[in-house]
């Protein structure tokens, strides 16, 4: 806050606001949209100004204005706050409850009056009488001043303040200095500030008085203390401004009469009895305040106020008293009035200080030479005859008992042109002067300025935030037109135009009742009319007639309608001409009210009651949006009301409970049900979001969180389901809250569920909270105490911090290596590990990794912000040690070097600093090292050993080695594991770790939602567990009924998605461990399976989708479908454990004896997985250089399949920093005939399996056994297991290894349509129903689904004859849109968060966002058709394949990559590290210039990955082996 010059009154008024202020609520139209002050406050907060009455920095508290904003007052003022407001005219006459209430706090409320320009000075006189003072302020400087005198005054008085200004009087003022702080803190008395911060009032209710009086309880010191116009300090003078108008001689002594005649304390009570001396305020004690304020402003500045504002002659004999807009035009004109003009010599006044409205004071400052005076109000609905001004003028200046009173003639201020003005003066004063002026006459444009709204204007128009059009969508794709929103902000209305009025509940139900009466008379037209010969024809009577009886009925009406009106409309008579005037009457309209959590504050809820009370048949949405992040740290006073909880208890309504980022099925569901329910219901619809511009991931993320703690519990309840037979209460989440809880257990509906389904009530989550946590905490340490009570030898506690799992592993091994040697050695998560124990340890060893920006990995974070500012650790009888894992070459700029192993330097340092004895020095251990991490340890920790006496101990035990995959296959039993009795356990939602090897076998993996991941840990609950299931379906190619079968898995066993992956087949994820049994039986049902789709074997084999030569394709297809079935492992575990059911005696044949026979795997099956694919020339869309087998068809003279060139060892799977691991293109084998390849990919795999490295799986695929052996020792060992030689490879080229979207016709006549599907995920959401589209063609169409390798999606095989009907499907369901930028065509993401387990960043989330933000680049450079192949993947295992992009960014750790470049457009070049861990930013910063440069230099057809190379950007990789080098 530098002393600068200040441009606008909302500045000059937050400074203020801030400088004298404990909180600061900054009313705003939303919390993404500024009001005049907010921009100011933020900034300040930012950068942490300091106030001058609080100790820390202010809190600014942001609320949007239909959120009952002045509730947030309460808490702050009732702890001894001082509280200011800043806010908009537009909340002013609803909160009238609250102003009551909080006028006696010294609160200050500044308020811009709206719209600016013309704002409706009515909202001021209509709460001028809740016990407020109020101040206006007219221009720049003077916002400045009476902002401060608001603040001096409140807190002087007690009282709460209501500063009020049109911001559009100052806009064309002159720049004003700050005023300093210096002022400001002898304007505010800070003892007197100090005082009230130190009550505190008890906590009352909102509905019963707060039982504070309108007291100063606080004394009057400051203002006795006031400085005299001279500046010397006294008691008694009266610190009076300048000398009146009316008796210039008389103020002093005028003055010092009223105060001794106020009931303000003595000097001598004020010095001395501060506190007992509560005396009520009265208006002279508020007046002798502001005299006092004043004074000193004047002393200071020069500047003069007083309670009214004369401008003019001495001796005016007309006046103008102005309460409305822009008095400095009106003093201007009449400054420059001529002799002419009716206004000449007249004056002009204005109220500084409204209320209290002080007669005495009007009567000093208004001349006594005035007899005519004007009074204009800016008031905009008038509802008393009189103005409140005017009665207030009429009041004070009859009062007065002045001999003659000047004649008052109220006027109604409209909206003045700049050059209008002249004329409506002229008017005004000429209406005045006259014998016998006429009252209330309008001056100026009622409606206010025409054309187009102020942006100030726009700014404050309640607007629906942009998030919540999600609903709105949804509602109108399901009631279309007959969709009626009551309450919609630009509805047509009776007159009503405050926005905020019009979405109120009260406001939409008063209109729904008027519709509904209007279509009740409109039946009984019809049924009157019905009767009549009225019409030409004889049809409408029989139609009318039956519609008449259906009218009710919202499917029967609705059905009958368009045929009435076709009926009517062919008729041509009066009577059909005046029905069909209101046609839309036929139909039943579904009518909804919407509102947002405004509702659910006090003031909006009683709206919701009134609907409820009514039982009328009204259908309420209303969203909410508080994040569960937020969800506790709402104060007291703003806690919302659970609507749902409220309408369920009224008993009469139905009320829904959903999230559309959790469940789209469940919201359709929800909203049919609401309309379909006769009497009201109340549709809870959960969007939660901090601002409004929030992106759709953050809402995702809240939204799982809120729904999965029980915090929104997703539910139905239909009061009249038991009616049905059918249960009231449908509960579509996993968990629900206390409270609904307990309204379950006593309805009684409930309790007959809960005993019928006693499993119901394991669902109830129970209050849990940080106390569970801590509990859960000692006991885990307890108990391992216990068990080490009986063993011998120094204690060692080992905790970990880790998030890859690598400082996990070497804690546990060092814990193991203790214990041999004779430690007692606990291991534990660091933020596991309960810190008070921290001093009490005697030997600590602390192993942890670096994530981030040198940040603790997630499970240390709480450890070390306890270690970091824990004030009363000691640690002077601790012997610790850390070891520190991190990579020195992680963060590539030198500033940011200090990163390296960071966390463990600091702990390091901390624990010392805690009087911690060193055991040995901080080990740091680095990834770039020979041996990585491995290196540094290895030295590090004999030395622990050595100082802890143990390091030569005799006879160690061998550390019995790690269970592996091999063992854990060799003992499986072909595959079974415990596969099956874990599925039965349902004590918890996962299964054992080796099982979760082997069920990789079955096509499915464990994983966990990674979003919820910390929730769950700080709750005390276990993961979110659940499974992802991946289909096999060789060559990607679905029947439509496969696809409707998949659809259905997806909705009912799933997450409501389906993933389409890279390797062309269904993936399923969040299904849980009770539906994993039912969804794998459903593949099955549909003749598919799962077996093989993951796992060390050979996998689903993929086939270009090429749509264009239909036969070719069907050959080739069925090639990929038999080497599929030849490499197919043969165990029978996968049918008994999925597809029996429990009761089948058939499963096990001779009890346990079932001995499977591996004829291809062998019981280890392979090292690990095995990849196979086929590309079809021109096209390499399954990126054939990219798998372990990579087959390149080779069509013959005759246009027939003819054989294969046949690659090997490819792969991509890399581990970060591990230079041993590399991504590798295919080599060339050669040649074989379609009808060995089978036999040939048999053979390879053969070789494979027998010389793979079973001990390394990061060793393990077929690339480095290739690289190991040497490509032609491997060939030969192929053919000599074949028997036969690869030929000669025949000729092929690519084109390109992306899509080809849009229409194609196939040489047959059949047509086929690639549509865009982003990163291969099928779902709905509002905006885009992809999933239900794809199910609706699904229904009809005749062909099949091929899966790209792209992950996108070919509708194929469609007759010329269906073709009009799919393209209008598609066109309906926008699925025929294929208008995407090349960039975004040709992109890829894998997974990633928040399914995958090996996830390091988001990627299939994240990436259509930074392509978003690459477009405008792309848009302005002329790249828009120009294919550029950009991935991504959220770790280096490389699932979308992007070693091969053009440009790729894979995963490092949260929202930063590595970026690689320079991949070969046809997919047959691999890329190169670029940039190491760079956020968006960067990666905007080097893709932005490459773009524009690549655009204007490029050579002809030249490709971005050549590109790149050939301007030295980079080098190019070669082949897999030279993938690290030439790195910069
Ligand atoms: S690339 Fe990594 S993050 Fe992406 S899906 Fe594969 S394993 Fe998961």
């Amino acid at each position: 806050m530098a002393s600068s010059s200040v441009l606008s009154a909302g500045e000059a008024i937050a400074r203020i606001a801030y400088l004298t202020s404990d909180v600061v609520v900054s009313v705003q139209p939303s919390l993404s949209t500024d009001s005049e002050f907010s921009r100011f406050l933020h900034q300040y907060a930012a950068n942490k100004a300091s106030s001058l009455i609080c100790k820390g920095v202010p809190e600014v508290q942001s609320v949007r204005h239909n959120a009952d904003p002045l509730l947030s007052v309460y808490q702050p003022v009732r702890n001894g706050k001082i509280t200011t407001v800043t806010t908009s005219s537009n909340i002013l006459v609803k909160s009238i409850p609250h102003l009551y209430r909080l006028a006696q706090y010294p609160v200050v409320i500044h308020v811009s009056l709206h719209p600016a320009g013309y704002p409706d000075y009515g909202d001021i006189t209509s709460i001028r009488n809740v016990g407020f003072t109020f101040l206006q302020s007219t221009s720049l400087q003077e916002a400045q001043d009476v902002a401060l005198t608001a603040h001096a005054l409140a807190i002087r008085s007690g009282k709460g303040v209501i500063h009020f200004f049109d911001v559009a009087n100052s806009k064309s003022d002159q720049p004003i200095s700050h005023e300093s702080r210096e002022l400001v803190t002898k304007m505010i008395d800070t003892d007197l500030a100090k005082q009230y911060q130190g009550t505190k009032s008890e906590d009352s209710s909102l509905y019963v008085s707060e039982g504070r009086p309108q007291v100063r309880n606080i004394g009057l010191s400051g203002d006795h203390a006031a400085p005299t116009s001279n500046g010397s300090h006294s008691p008694t003078a009266r610190a009076s401004g300048d000398a009146s108008p009316r008796d210039p001689s008389s103020a002093s002594s005028s003055s010092s009469d009223r105060k001794n005649s106020s009931s303000v304390v003595s000097e001598a009570e004020s010095a001395t009895t501060v506190d007992s001396q509560a005396k009520a305020v009265s208006s002279e004690d508020i007046d002798f305040i502001c005299d006092s304020i004043w004074s000193q402003i004047r002393s200071h500045t020069g500047r003069k106020y007083s309670a009214f504002n004369y401008t003019g002659p001495a001796n005016a004999e007309a006046a103008l008293f102005l309460f409305g807009s822009d008095p400095g035009l009106f003093a201007a004109e009449f400054e420059s009035a001529t002799q002419a003009d009716f206004f000449r010599h007249v004056g002009l006044i204005t109220p500084v200080l409204y209320r209290p409205w002080l007669a005495e004071r009007l009567n000093e400052a208004l001349p006594s030479s005035v007899k005519k005076l004007a009074v204009l109000e800016q008031v905009r609905r008038r509802t008393t005859k009189w103005g409140p001004v005017l009665l207030d003028l009429l009041m004070s200046l009859k009062a007065s008992g002045a001999q003659q009173t000047p004649t008052i003639v109220g006027y109604q201020l409209g909206y003045l042109e700049y050059t209008t003005i002249t004329q409506a003066l002229s008017g005004i004063f000429q209406n005045l002067l006259s014998s016998s002026p006429i009252q209330n006459l309008e001056v100026g444009a009622h409606e206010g300025p025409k054309g187009t709204m102020s942006g100030q204007q726009k700014e404050f128009e309640l607007s629906q935030p942009k998030l919540e059009n999600a609903y709105m969508k949804i509602l109108d794709q399901l009631f279309g037109e007959r969709l009626l929103v009551a309450n919609a902000l630009r509805s047509k209305d009776a007159g009503v135009h405050d926005p905020a009025m019009k979405a109120s509940p009260e406001y939409g139900f008063g209109s729904l009742l008027a519709r509904k009466e209007h279509r009740q008379r409109f039946i009984g037209e019809v049924q009157t009319v019905a009767k009549t010969r009225d019409f030409t024809t004889d049809t409408p009577q029989k139609w009318l007639s039956q519609w008449a009886l259906a009218a009710t009925d919202a499917t029967q009406a609705n059905k009958l309608a368009p045929e009435v009106i076709q009926r009517l409309s062919t008729d041509g008579s009066p009577a059909a001409y005046k029905l069909l005037s209101s046609k839309g009457l036929f139909y039943k309209e579904s009518q909804w009210l919407i509102g947002s959590d405004a509702w659910a504050y006090d003031l909006g809820n009683s709206g919701v009651h009134h609907v409820l009370a009514s039982g009328e048949n009204v259908n309420m949405l209303i969203v909410d949006s508080t994040p569960y992040s937020e969800r506790a740290a709402q104060d007291a006073a703003r806690r919302k009301k659970d609507i749902g909880l409220y309408a369920m208890n009224f008993g009469n309504a139905y009320v829904a409970s959903v999230a559309v980022y959790s469940s789209y099925t469940q919201v359709l569901q929800a909203m049919l049900e609401a309309e379909a329910f006769d009497g009201p219901s109340v549709v809870m619809a959960y969007l939660p979001h901090n601002r409004e511009d929030d992106n759709p991931l953050t809402v995702l993320q809240e939204t799982k969180k809120s729904v999965d703690l029980g915090y929104w519990p997703l539910y139905r309840w239909d009061p009249k389901a038991a009616e049905k037979g059918e249960e009231a209460f449908k509960l579509d989440s996993e968990r629900i809250k206390q409270e609904l809880q307990e309204f379950l257990r006593r309805d009684n509906h409930m309790s007959q569920l809960m005993r019928r389904h006693p499993t119901f009530h394991a669902n109830l989550s129970e209050s849990y909270g940080s106390e569970v946590r801590k509990v859960q905490k000692r006991k885990a340490k307890d108990a391992y105490e216990a068990l080490l009570e009986g063993l011998q030898g120094a204690p060692m506690t080992v905790l970990f911090a880790s998030d890859n799992g690598n400082a996990e592993n070497l804690a546990k091994r060092l814990g193991r290596r203790g214990k041999a040697r004779g430690l007692k050695s606990i291991v534990m998560a660091m933020d596991d590990y309960p810190l008070e124990d921290l001093g009490n340890e005697i030997n600590i060893v602390l192993i942890t990794a670096t994530a981030g920006q040198g940040e603790f990995p997630q499970n240390g974070r709480n450890f070390w912000d306890g270690v970091k500012n824990g004030t009363d650790l000691d640690l002077v009888n601790v012997s610790f040690t850390v070891f520190a894992l991190g990579d020195s070459h992680y963060w590539p700029r030198k500033e940011d070097k200090h990163y390296y192993n960071k966390p463990g330097k600091d702990l390091f340092a901390r624990l010392a600093a805690l009087g911690g004895k060193s055991l040995v020095d901080c080990g740091l251990g680095d990834d770039q090292d020979p041996d990585g991490y491995q290196t540094g340890y290895r030295e590090w920790e004999p030395k622990l050993w050595d100082v802890l006496g143990v390091g030569n101990v005799e006879g160690l035990p061998d550390e019995p080695p790690p269970i592996t995959n091999e063992d854990i296959k060799a003992a499986s039993n072909f595959l079974r594991g415990t596969i099956a009795e874990g599925l039965q356990d349902e004590s918890t939602g996962a299964i054992s770790a080796a099982d979760q090897q082997l069920t990789k076998f079955h096509g499915t993996y464990m994983q966990d939602d990674r979003d919820l991941r910390d929730e769950r840990k700080a709750q005390g609950l276990e993961p979110a567990y659940s499974f992802m299931i991946r289909c096999r379906l060789p060559g990607g190619v679905a029947t439509a009924q496969q696809w409707q079968q998949m659809d259905a898995i997806a909705t009912h066993l799933g997450n409501e998605t389906m993933k389409l992956t890279t390797r062309q087949t269904f993936q399923f994820h969040g299904v849980v461990k009770g539906k994993l049994k039912p969804a794998m039986q459903g593949i099955n049902a549909a003749l598919m399976t799962t077996i093989a789709a993951c796992g060390d074997v050979n996998r689903n084999v993929m086939c270009s989708s090429l749509p264009e030569l239909s036969e070719l394709h069907r050959e080739t297809h069925e090639c990929a479908k038999k080497i599929s079935d030849h490499l197919l492992p043969s165990t029978t575990a996968y049918h008994e454990i999925w597809l029996k059911d429990e009761n089948d005696k058939n499963v096990q044949v001779a009890g346990d004896a079932v001995q499977d026979f591996e004829p291809m795997y062998g019981p280890t099956y392979l090292p690990r997985k095995f990849k196979i694919t086929i590309a079809i020339p021109p096209h390499n869309d399954t990126d054939v250089y990219a798998h372990d087998i990579g087959l390149i068809a080779i069509k013959g003279e005759d246009g027939k399949l003819q054989g294969f060139n046949l690659l090997a060892g490819g792969g991509m799977g890399v581990t970060h920093n591990m230079k041993k691991t590399y991504p590798q293109v295919g080599r060339m084998f050669g040649y074989v005939d379609k009808d060995t390849v089978h036999v040939a990919c048999e053979k390879i795999m053969f070789v494979q399996r027998d010389n793979g490295n079973r001990q390394n799986r990061k060793h393990a695929r077929l690339k480095y056994t290739i690289d190991d052996m040497g490509l032609d020792v491997f060939k030969a060992e192929v053919e000599k297991l074949w028997g036969e030689k690869f030929g000669e490879p025949k000729q092929f080229d690519f084109d390109s290894n992306i899509d080809t979207f849009g229409w194609q016709k196939d040489e047959k006549g059949m047509h086929h349509f690639t549509m865009f599907i982003e990163n291969g995920r099928i779902e709905d959401t509002a905006d885009f129903p992809m999933k239900t589209g794809l199910k609706e063609i699904a229904k009809v169409h005749k062909g099949d689904f091929r899966l790209t390798g792209n992950q996108h999606l070919i509708l194929s095989n469609i007759s010329s004859e269906d073709l009009d009907t799919m393209k209008s499907l598609l066109k309906q369901y926008k699925l025929d849109n294929t208008n995407f930028s090349a960039l975004r065509l040709s992109s890829s993401a894998c997974v990633a968060l928040p399914t995958c387990g090996l996830a390091m960043a988001e990627s299939e989330r994240y990436l259509p966002e930074l392509i978003t933000k690459l477009e405008d680049v792309v848009e302005e450079n002329g790249l828009r058709q120009d294919s550029i192949v950009m991935r991504m993947t959220g770790c280096p295992n490389g699932c979308a394949r992007p070693w091969l992009a053009e440009v790729a960014f894979v995963g490092k750790a949260y929202g930063a990559y590595n970026m690689y470049l320079g991949g070969g457009y046809h997919g047959q070049r691999l890329n190169k590290l670029y940039r190491s861990s760079i956020k968006e930013e960067e990666i905007l910063g080097i893709m932005r210039p490459l773009l524009k440069r690549y655009a204007v230099e490029r050579e002809e057809g030249e490709r971005l990955g050549d590109f790149v190379v050939r301007i030295g950007m980079i080098k190019a990789t070669r082949e897999g082996r030279d993938f690290h080098e030439d790195v910069s």
